[in-house]
């Protein structure tokens, strides 16, 4: 039956950290009196930045997955599968990719949907500079399907091992993570631990401490390289103490089938390398006839509206907001505070109000070192400076992160009902996932 045609159409293009958490709140509040749709091209949502320990395995991806069909039906908006790839936006109409089964089955044909507010937040991916042979041989962490090939081909390399009669080929069960940032560190810090216990369940060929390596490559001369310097070297020590090897001021050149090619010629072997370093925005947004950087991100003002069109806003990694000299950092936090921003403003913008301008509060950065430490900086609007933090409250404030975005989702009864449920199941579940 269609719908009368005075309801106000919202496309949310991206169902994120950021577009999921506004498709919940709008659809909540307001998706009785307009058309909200959500467009992803994944049907499942998983929080980004628990990408690492999928790949780690020390998270179990279906006790965090929420599926959008799902989301869409109990919080009043619509789901529907597919990749947008383009935008005319005179008729105010985009274009979305047909979709695919696994066996090349076509699921949903090439569509159009219109829309009176578009907001996209395709989120980012990794940047590998053009660097040779990272898209034949590097893995990335980008989505839950990068992260579930990582854990197979993680535990196989065991497995193998085990097997093997011949002795170890120098590469064999060494990893190369390249970049640490973030992400490279806490990968890094996740694998040492879960490689070990994975070989703990009788693969007892393999000795941990001589045949396992996980390796750190950075170009800048230190690990975490955007954040102060006393947290770096924290870090750097924490890690040297799990026994994770550092190499910092180094570029790669190459990457190989068998390693990685550093800048001075120096080769490390390696089986599994993993791409970490540099972000940029999905190249379709540089076609869309909207204004992009040169990371393809959306110019947008601080109301969070596109450059070039009032009625088209970005919001997370795939805008480029103004902040100080440079733009908003490409983090969860940010996606988490635009989405709020984003909800208030649809709001103002349905009642015919003008818009408020959004101001990044930055509450400063945490690393999660596996279960052995969380080290960060927080920005204290109290002390007024910056201050570092570790162990317990480090902790408890990475993990705060995440659960405001379970809030924003789920609501509290059922976010403390699935976390007492987890508390239960990590009791009686293996601690790494073999499959
Ligand atoms: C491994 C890893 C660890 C991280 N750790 C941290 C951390 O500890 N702290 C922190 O603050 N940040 C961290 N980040 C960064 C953080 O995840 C991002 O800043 C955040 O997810 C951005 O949210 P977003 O909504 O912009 O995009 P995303 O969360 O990336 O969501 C983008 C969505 O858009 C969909 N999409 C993409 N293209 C299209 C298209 N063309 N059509 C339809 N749908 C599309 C995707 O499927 C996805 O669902 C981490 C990132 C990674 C990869």
């Amino acid at each position: 039956m269609n719908k009368a045609p005075t309801r106000h159409r919202i496309v949310i293009v991206g169902g994120g950290a950021g577009g999921l958490e506004l498709a919940t709140r709008l659809g909540d509040r307001v998706g009785h009196a307009v058309d909200i749709t959500l467009i992803d091209r994944n049907r499942t949502h998983v929080w980004k930045p628990k990408l690492h320990e999928i790949a780690a395995g020390s998270m179990d991806l279906s006790v965090h997955e929420v599926d959008y069909l799902a989301q869409a039906h109990w919080h009043r908006f619509r789901y529907r599968i597919g990749e947008m790839t383009g935008l005319d936006r005179e008729r105010r109409r985009i274009l979305v990719a047909p979709s695919h089964d696994a066996d090349g089955r076509e699921i949903t044909p090439l569509r159009e949907f219109g829309y009176d507010t578009l907001i996209i937040g395709v989120g980012s991916q990794s940047n590998d500079f053009r660097t040779p042979g990272v898209n034949v041989h590097a893995m990335k962490l980008e989505s839950q399907a990068d992260a579930r090939r990582f854990h197979a081909r993680m535990v196989d390399a065991c497995i193998r091992a085990h097997a093997q009669a011949a002795p170890l080929r120098p590469e064999q069960l060494k990893v190369a993570i390249i970049g640490a940032g973030a992400t490279g560190v806490e990968l890094a810090a996740e694998l040492q631990r879960t490689t070990r216990e994975v070989l703990a369940y009788g693969l007892d060929r393999v000795d941990p401490d001589k045949d396992l390596q996980v390796t750190l490559i950075e170009a800048s001369d230190r690990v975490l390289p955007a954040l102060p310097p006393r947290l770096s070297r924290v870090t750097q020590e924490m890690l040297a103490g799990l026994g994770v090897k550092v190499h910092t001021g180094v570029r790669v050149a190459e990457v190989l089938r068998d390693g990685v090619r550093l800048a001075d010629g120096r080769l490390l072997p390696a089986e599994l390398v993993v791409w970490a370093a540099g972000v940029k925005a999905p190249e379709f947004l540089g076609n869309l006839g909207l204004e992009t950087n040169d990371v393809h991100q959306l110019v947008v003002r601080p109301t969070l509206q596109t450059t070039r069109d009032d009625a088209i806003f970005a919001l997370g990694d795939c805008a480029a907001c103004p902040w100080r000299d440079g733009t908003v950092p490409p983090r969860a936090q940010a996606a988490h505070q635009q989405a709020l921003h984003l909800y208030r403003q649809v709001r103002r913008r349905l009642a015919g109000k003008p818009l408020q301008e959004y101001h990044y509060r930055d509450f400063g950065s945490l690393v999660s070192i596996g279960k052995f430490g969380t080290v960060g900086h927080m920005l204290g609007g109290l002390v007024g400076r910056s201050f570092m933090v570790e162990g317990a409250f480090a902790r408890l404030m990475y993990l705060s992160l995440y659960k405001k975005h379970e809030l924003t989702l789920h609501g509290p009864a059922k976010v403390a009902l699935e976390t007492l449920s987890r508390v239960i199941a990590r009791r009686t579940r293996p601690l790494v996932k073999l499959h």
